[in-house]
């Protein structure tokens, strides 16, 4: 196992994504006024309660309470665990995810 992300380095990626592009790679998004909406991917329903909020860069459902961040949705909606949802922004956005070196331990990868 490589070292741990930085934690810069999650809040930069998480800066630079846009919540509302993301999910809609994923989900299809109708804007509804200043938010987005779509049938909630975590629960069955058939009329949307799923609301996505650009300026938040966050996402919410009514319907089963499902709420988040990019990496929350990309954890639930992908399974991936948070070190996977951090690879697959950087992914998203052909950046490498450095790692920090872990001192003091005799051998590393
Ligand atoms: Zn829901």
């Amino acid at each position: 196992m490589s070292g741990r992300i930085p934690r810069e380095f999650i809040d930069d990626i998480i800066a630079r994504s846009d919540i509302v592009e993301l999910i809609d790679s994923r989900v299809r998004l109708k804007k509804a006024g200043r938010n987005h909406q779509a049938c909630c991917p975590f629960h069955e329903e058939k009329s949307p309660s799923f609301t996505v909020s650009q300026d938040k860069q966050f996402y919410h459902c009514f319907g089963c309470g499902a709420h988040g961040n990019v990496i929350s949705f990309l954890m639930e909606f992908d399974r991936l665990e948070f070190p996977e949802a951090i690879e697959e922004l950087a992914r998203y956005h052909s950046i490498e995810v450095p790692r920090e070196k872990r001192w003091g331990s005799s051998s590393i990868g």
